[in-house]
């Protein structure tokens, strides 16, 4: 469905301290106007756009306002661009990355994605990013510094694309914000002056959703097996300044010494796309390559917002008309988004769920934040993989190209030596030939030039050597075709033999063996003399330039051998990853068995551990029965002391009567030993 481009104007807080002396800019809804200081507006100064958000207003209400819509439809399949407009230190950066206290539209564009897609349960999502910076009209990948000076690739299955750019797959926002922390440490590298910098580059957040309808075993397989993807931009651009600055005031042309081609572009792009259907015939997308980048997003299949970032200052009045205008020429632009679904395997989900399932069949039972952080390094693993398999790829066919460019100029080179043999040949001919002409035929009888034109009966000799090959062009008479009956030939010829190999390849000594004197002993012609003179330096010169060329031609075909062995040393590097890979795999498939070894001995171990908690069990009810036993025991002993100590207290009173009745009884005894004492 066709709709236009969502434009809004963003005013940064005054930075100055002083008072506007002649004019404000004034903010009333959706318009934004210059005023006269007492309040009378300027005419042909004021705009309209979707939004205009005064300076108090924050990067929160701005995403809610202007960017939040484009970043839902990303979750649901639309491609999405928001890209911030302006001047240097009109609010950008701010705008895009924010501060601490108010996050910025990327922070706040990935957690929303996170977290909308969280509440989709029917479907399964993939979400990778990248990073790029594009800094003199060249692309840096700011998740790896050594890929510099990227290519734009286009095909039929990826559409625009940034060749060997590293994506990485992420699980949820903090990943990304680290990695937006670890890319904008590489965009600081090597680079001292970061804000002449970053107002003269573009930097480019790019998110890639991918999304699977879960299959819910309903049989509607169509449904499910269409992947939707969409590319979500977020774009930082350069300080849009120098336009102006360069442009027909050219006010202040010594500072702008460098112009921000991309923004030039960007410019003529939009105001191309302004201009309506009519004129849309061709948009220089191609001439930079931010345009080439955000092509889709601008007239394209996207949902685009743009943020127009201006500073309210007297001084930048200039610069801050300059965005309004780019801003109302922008808003003019419809785009024509759409759900991407696709049933190919451009989708990266799609090539990845084989591998994916395997991996969750595998490690089934495992728990689910393990089987997470497996199968996210799976996917980044498999993605790494191809991109380097893609850039070798890129590699080999540019090897492949100049190769060919190559064998085309030895080619090339090849048939220029050839035509210039057969011209020094020729040449060689002809000036025997022409010195045939004027010598005087009666003394000149004895030696006969070879000639091609001539007939049979002109005709020469030919020796040929065994390692000489046929020439295309055969030196003898047709009727004597190229069997050369030399005896014949001898007695036709007098006696004269012409070296065939010398005639060839060799026409120096060619000459060298035909002096003038012998040839034309009597002609002492001087304008002869001097024609001969003539060619033989042109010959000279003829073959000097052939034996230039031989040895170009021999440079290109060592250089030829060495690329070709180049080429083969990374065909064996790509076999070598690939071996790597395949070992990396096998290693994998160890670890498996390792941990499925390991879960057995837990099992093992868990059921000797129930066994010996049932034998604890059964043992402590065996004490417990014969802590009873003790305790009755000892009862028992108890009331045996107690009646120990009745019988010893009942024992002893006993003793204590029969000691008292002992005494009795011996006191009677002594009684009656007294009384019979006396008695006798
Ligand atoms: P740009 O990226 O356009 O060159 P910056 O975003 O770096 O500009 O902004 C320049 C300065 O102005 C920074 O210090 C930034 O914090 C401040 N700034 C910009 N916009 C706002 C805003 N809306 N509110 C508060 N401070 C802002
Ligand atoms: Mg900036």
């Amino acid at each position: 469905m066709a709709e236009k481009i969502c434009v809004a104007v963003r005013v940064r807080p005054s930075i100055s301290e002083e008072s506007p002396s002649g004019t404000f800019w004034k903010i009333e809804d959706n318009r934004i106007s210059l005023h006269k200081l007492h309040g009378t507006p300027i005419s042909g100064l004021s705009y309209a756009f979707d939004h205009v958000f005064d300076e108090s207003c924050s990067n929160s209400k701005v995403y809610e306002l202007l960017t939040k819509d484009v970043i839902h439809a990303a979750v649901d399949g639309f491609n999405g661009t928001a890209f911030a407009y302006g001047q240097t230190s009109s609010g950008k950066t701010f705008t895009m990355n924010g501060s601490l206290n108010d996050p910025g539209i990327i922070h706040r564009a990935v957690n929303d994605v996170f977290q909308k897609i969280q509440m989709i349960s029917d479907r399964e999502f993939l979400i990778r990013v990248s990073y790029m910076e594009i800094y003199n009209e060249e692309i840096n990948d700011l998740f790896a510094v050594e890929n510099q000076k990227l290519p734009i690739h286009e095909s039929l299955e990826r559409g625009i694309f940034v060749a060997g750019l590293r994506e990485e797959i992420v699980n949820n926002a903090e990943q990304v914000i680290k990695l937006l922390e670890s890319g904008e440490v590489n965009r600081h590298f090597g680079e001292t002056n970061m804000n002449a910098r970053s107002s003269r580059s573009h930097t480019i957040f790019r998110m890639v959703i991918e999304s699977k309808g879960i299959d819910t075993g309903s049989g509607d397989y169509s449904s499910s097996d269409a992947i939707r993807v969409s590319v979500l931009n977020l774009v930082d651009l350069a300080g849009s300044e120098r336009i102006a600055k360069t442009g027909a005031g050219g006010v202040r042309l010594k500072e702008g010494k460098y112009i921000n081609k991309s923004l030039m572009v960007l410019g003529n792009v939009i105001n191309k796309l302004s201009n309506g259907a009519k004129q849309r015939a061709h948009i220089p997308y191609r001439d930079s390559k931010l345009t080439r980048i955000l092509q889709t997003a601008l007239g394209g299949n996207a949902k685009t917002s743009i943020i127009c970032t201006v500073a309210p200052e007297e001084v930048h009045i200039e610069e801050t008309k300059g965005t309004l205008q780019f801003a109302s020429r922008a808003k003019r632009i419809t785009n024509c988004a759409q759900v991407n679904e696709i049933l190919t395997d451009a989708a990266l989900l799609k090539r990845q769920q084989l591998e994916i399932e395997d991996l969750r069949r595998k490690l089934q039972g495992s728990r689910s934040e393990v089987l997470e952080q497996e199968i996210l390094k799976l996917r980044n693993d498999m993605l790494k993989y191809e991109l380097e398999r893609e850039k070798l790829e890129m590699e080999l066919e540019e090897e492949r190209r100049s190769h060919k460019e190559r064998e085309q100029r030895i080619r090339d080179q090849q048939l220029k030596i050839e035509n210039l043999s057969s011209l020094v040949s020729d040449g060689d001919r002809s000036s025997s030939q022409d010195s045939m002409k004027e010598s005087p035929k009666d003394e000149c009888n004895d030696f006969k030039t070879p000639c091609f034109k001539e007939t049979s009966n002109n005709a020469f000799v030919a020796k040929r050597s065994n390692y000489s090959e046929l020439p295309d062009f055969s030196p003898l008479p047709d009727s004597f075709s190229n069997v050369a009956d030399e005896d014949t030939w001898f007695k036709m010829n007098k006696g004269y033999i012409a070296d065939l190999d010398s005639l060839q390849t060799t026409p120096a000594r060619k000459a060298q063996s035909f002096p003038p004197q012998d040839i034309t002993p009597d002609c002492s012609n001087d304008n002869y003399k001097l024609e001969l003179q003539n060619l033989k330096t042109q010959l000279e010169l003829v073959i000097k330039e052939k034996d230039e060329l031989q040895r170009k031609h021999e440079e290109e075909v060592q250089i030829n051998r060495r690329l070709m062995g180049e080429i083969s040393e990374l065909k064996q590097e790509l076999d070598l990853s690939n071996n790597s890979l395949e070992s990396s795999a096998q290693r994998y498939g160890n670890l498996e068995r390792e941990f499925q070894k390991l879960k057995d001995e837990r099992d093992s171990l868990l059921q000797t551990v129930s066994e010996s908690s049932k034998n604890i069990t059964f043992l402590t009810d065996q004490k417990e029965n014969i802590l009873k036993d003790l305790n009755c025991e000892v009862q028992r002993r108890k009331d045996l002391e107690a009646e120990i100590k009745q019988f010893s207290v009942a024992f002893a009173s006993r003793q204590r009567s029969l000691a008292s009745i002992h005494g009795e009884f011996k006191s009677k005894i002594e009684k009656l030993r007294a009384e019979n004492l006396v008695r006798y």
